[in-house]
């Protein structure tokens, strides 16, 4: 078995879609970034890329190269597996916890599970989704930004 962890933030600012695990969330803000920006996505697979022993993101799909501007991160994540696939890996489950302080995301949860466990070929119940907010706290808290914690396990 093989653990791994990852963590993303992203700014929100107003004119761009907020899409986390692969769902459009209607909101009044997006998150910023190079590709969708979906922080929950690229936490997640930090830390399957950090299990495999495949360094990151930044490393895997550079935000200078254009090829990734505005592409989903649901698209990078079926690349990550098919690295994975190629190692023999396979995932055992992850955790996923999102820090934000608005929008409400429960309603939502079950759809990004089912996003993710489809993409990563497991059952739902393999892929767990959290969301949390910091009590006020932080950029989080005063609603500049959503972080995201992943953790996960992979079999050989
Ligand atoms: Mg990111």
């Amino acid at each position: 078995m093989r653990i791994g962890h990852g963590y993303d933030v992203h700014r929100l600012t107003e004119g761009r879609k907020l899409i986390l695990g692969g769902v459009d969330i209607p909101f009044e803000r997006g998150l910023d970034g190079h590709s969708d920006a979906d922080v929950l996505v690229h936490a997640l697979m930090d830390a399957l890329l950090g299990a495999a022993g495949e360094r990151d993101i930044g490393a895997l799909f550079p935000d200078t190269d254009p090829r990734y501007e505005g592409i989903s991160s649901m698209r990078l994540l079926q690349e990550v597996m098919r690295l994975l696939r190629e190692k023999n890996l396979r995932v055992g489950n992850a955790d996923v916890t999102v820090l934000a302080q608005r929008p409400k995301l429960k309603d939502y949860i079950p759809q990004m599970r089912e996003n993710l466990a489809r993409v990563m070929d497991v059952p739902a119940d393999r892929v767990n989704v959290k969301a949390t907010t910091e009590e006020g706290l932080g950029f989080t808290g005063a609603g500049e930004g959503i972080a995201c914690h992943a953790v996960c396990l992979l079999e050989e």
